[in-house]
């Protein structure tokens, strides 16, 4: 499976903490859907300057372009259901691989069960590499609902606008903004229930197994979260 990755400049605006000396880290987001976690992936992207995978993005392009993956994962992925564990292992492999993953990665949405947290370490110390640490996204419920339902993403990069924008063109790459399948209503309940259930004990196998486990609080505008993210991992 050909996957590129795309390693960001070392562009760093604000007030964020400088980022620790050079090295190989791989840092691996969770939170439930609408956390922000790719939006603070891009900005940890450019921050540390190595590349951000999400396999979310990575099965919509698939969806998009109607390939084998894309028709295998779509049934899943409109009612909310994750990709089967095998499926999204072969992408993390085939991402890790890539040359712009050799100085690390922002893992973005690519753990949600310990199944894949087991593979990814499996992948990883076939490489000599480790998880470097994990980033837990702590936020209510009722934010969660309200910042899905107000949001609508840009079909090219993704990127997530409010909904006022909807029907208009993407300020980033032209592309359209519309309304994510899975953020219906339906879909959404769905995803909660299956970050509870499936993803949520990943940060427990995290712990278990000594890894530098960060929780943020997620509530904040882009940039204060982003700062905060930068603290945690540089301490
Ligand atoms: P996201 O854009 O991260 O919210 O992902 C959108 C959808 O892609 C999810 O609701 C799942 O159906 C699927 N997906 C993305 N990443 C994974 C993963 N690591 N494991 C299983 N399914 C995934």
């Amino acid at each position: 499976m050909g996957i590129s990755v795309e390693c960001p400049g070392r562009r760093r605006t604000g007030a964020a903490p400088a980022p620790p000396a050079t090295r190989s880290r791989i840092v691996v987001l969770l939170g439930p859907p609408g956390a922000g976690k790719g939006t603070q992936a891009d900005k940890l992207a450019v921050a540390l300057g190595i590349p951000k995978v999400a396999t979310g993005d990575v099965l919509r392009a698939a969806v998009r372009d109607g390939t084998p993956l894309g028709l295998e994962a779509k049934s899943y992925m409109d009612r909310g259901a994750l990709v089967p564990d095998p499926i999204i292992l072969g992408i993390m492999k085939a991402a890790l691989a890539a040359p712009g993953a050799a100085r690390g990665a922002i893992l973005d949405g690519v753990v949600r069960t310990v199944p894949q947290a087991e593979g990814l370490h499996s992948a990883l110390s076939e490489l000599g590499r480790t998880v470097d640490a994990v980033i837990v996204f702590e936020i209510p419920e009722a934010e969660l609902v309200r910042r899905i339902s107000g949001r609508v993403v840009c079909e090219t990069c993704q990127t997530s606008y409010p909904e006022s924008m909807a029907g208009s063109r993407c300020p980033k790459d032209g592309g359209r903004l519309v309304r994510r399948s899975d953020d219906e209503p339906a879909a959404v309940q769905h995803r909660f229930g299956v970050y509870q259930t499936q993803t949520a004990p990943v940060i427990a196998w995290y712990r278990a197994h000594g890894a530098r486990v960060l929780p943020i609080d997620a509530v904040g505008t882009p940039d204060e979260i982003r700062d905060r993210l930068l603290h945690a991992l540089a301490s």
